[in-house]
């Protein structure tokens, strides 16, 4: 990996996932937490007043992810879930091992997040949120077992972010396996940013063709293959 280009950080993350170097007070840093009943976030001592504003965001998107998956008539117990907000982009690239591109990463019921001041300055804080509690039920629905493209293509449209990428050029719907294949060999943001696109628009496609409510309990049922949908 170094090789590659990426630092300690994200060696250390990739191997040993949760740990941390650097001086004894960094690692007792005070960070704040806050609590609901399924939410923990840990922030900043600089987010604190932000920090309350998210727990109840969270909280509506939980209750309107719920109902969905009711009318879909998917049982499922919504996970408590954890939110870690990044200091710095380095701290959240250190922690996740993602590119520092990425806005949040999602793994396990605990969501990272980039530093609130950039996801604001970006204006994606709300649908970013959304979009990390979209995958946290489906990782809860699908055991872990559904593929990039659909979970993507899901937490897009759910969280709103189709109209971002409407505009994507060459963004076509493709077959499961050739956006599997886009999605794990994206290596830059505009790459992403594409593979995204074509995730949406193949799963927008099935939505047209199968409701939204048949897409949900493909999740549930582990049943990926979308041929037959297609004509
Ligand atoms: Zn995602």
């Amino acid at each position: 990996m170094a090789q590659r280009g990426y630092n300690y950080n994200q060696i250390l993350a990739k191997y040993f996932p949760g740990t941390m170097v650097g001086p004894q007070s960094n690692v007792r840093s005070p960070s704040k937490s806050r609590s609901s009943s399924r939410f923990r976030v840990t922030f900043p001592e600089t987010d604190a007043r932000e920090a309350e504003r998210i727990l109840s965001l969270l909280e509506s998107n939980r209750n309107v992810l719920q109902r969905r998956l009711s009318t879909a008539g998917v049982e499922f117990q919504f996970p408590t879930v954890e939110i870690v907000i990044n200091k710095s982009t380095g701290d959240f690239v250190g922690r996740t091992g993602m590119p520092p591109w990425a806005a949040a990463a999602t793994h396990n019921n605990r969501i990272e997040l980039q530093p609130l001041s950039l996801l604001k300055r970006r204006g994606i804080l709300e649908t970013t949120l959304r979009h990390e509690l979209v995958h946290v039920v489906i990782d809860a629905v699908g055991g872990n077992r559904t593929p990039r493209w659909l979970a993507e293509g899901i937490a897009l449209h759910l969280a709103g972010e189709g109209k971002l990428l409407e505009q994507e050029r060459n963004a076509v719907a493709l077959r499961p396996k050739e956006l599997e294949d886009k999605l794990a060999n994206a290596k830059t943001a505009a790459e992403m940013k594409q593979a995204y696109a074509a995730a949406y628009r193949t799963v927008r496609e099935l939505i047209r063709v199968e409701g939204e409510n048949k897409l949900w309990k493909r999740v549930a049922q582990r049943s990926y293959d979308v041929s037959a949908g297609r004509r």
